[in-house]
């Protein structure tokens, strides 16, 4: 198994629920598969940190909402027992049970010992549009994203949208910088769209940035650069990783799933037998 750019991520798919219902939500459509009890979920991924090649240092917690998942709290213990395999823990939100996270002084140890980046997902800067955005019973207001960032540490968290202005895009990102600033957060993301690998002209023309980082790999292209103090970057990803795998029928893995269900994935696509994985 080749490894591609030396830096693979383990991503780890936290069983649901979601509280919010966006439109454009990838895993309404996808997610199909059952999960598994709690108990067999910490066995089997005990099991699969142990295997997994040492190439593996980073690790991303995403789901339907991790941050409302009963097995947030068993997963970040089973990551502390394996700090020193990881380097980057990175948990990807829309910020709904951090606000509960910070009463309980033990879960608020936790997160803040294991997790090393936390990406708020946050489409608008406007509170009402993002209320409405991500509909269902989601409602952080921007105070709560302040807590979370004074709590936390302004470097720790990113804020991050899916790029997809409803108006001038030079005004809207200008707009969202100065959103995340105001609740003191210095990291933005913005992502394009699943699937199309070009970063939009406005990133070019909202900097002078003399030393941007622009890098392109197969599977992502990210172009950052500081705006006074704050890091703003652009990443554009492809659909799915296994695509890259099936496209160019090789072995190479750039990206493992521990799915809902406790089996290892090559992509996305749980339940697909092509993408089931037995390190
Ligand atoms: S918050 Fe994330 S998981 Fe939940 S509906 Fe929106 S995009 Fe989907």
């Amino acid at each position: 198994m080749e490894l591609y750019d030396n830096k693979p991520n383990f991503s780890i798919f936290l069983p649901g629920p979601c509280n919010a219902e966006c439109e454009f939500c990838y895993n309404n459509n996808k997610v199909k598969c059952r999960a598994v009890g709690l108990t067999s979920w910490i066995k089997n991924l005990t099991d699969i940190i142990h295997k997994l090649p040492l190439e593996f240092r980073s690790v991303s917690i995403t789901g339907y909402e991790p941050s409302i998942s009963r097995y947030l709290i068993p997963t970040l213990s089973l990551l502390d027992k394996f700090k020193y395999n990881f380097d980057k823990v990175v948990l990807t939100t829309n910020g709904t049970g951090l606000t509960a996270s910070l009463r309980y002084r033990q879960n608020r140890y936790l997160i803040e010992k294991v997790v090393t980046d936390i990406n708020i997902s946050r489409h608008h800067y406007d509170e009402l549009k993002n209320q409405k955005i991500f509909g269902g019973t989601y409602s952080i207001f921007d105070r709560d994203i302040t807590n979370i960032a004074r709590f936390f540490g302004a470097y720790k968290i990113t804020l991050q949208c899916l790029y997809n202005p409803d108006e001038d895009p030079l005004w809207f990102a200008n707009n969202y910088i100065k959103a995340a600033n105001d609740m003191g957060i210095q990291k933005v993301c913005f992502r394009i769209p699943a699937g199309k690998l070009s970063i939009p002209h406005v990133a070019w023309e909202l900097h002078d940035d003399t030393h941007p980082e622009d890098i392109r790999t197969q599977l992502y292209h990210s172009y950052s650069y500081m705006i006074n103090g704050t890091k703003i970057q652009w990443k554009s990803t492809v659909d799915d990783p296994a695509t890259i795998l099936s496209i160019n029928n090789d072995d190479r893995i750039f990206e493992l799933v521990y799915a809902p269900d406790g089996w290892l994935y090559s992509g996305w696509d749980f339940g697909n037998e092509r993408q089931m994985l037995i390190l």
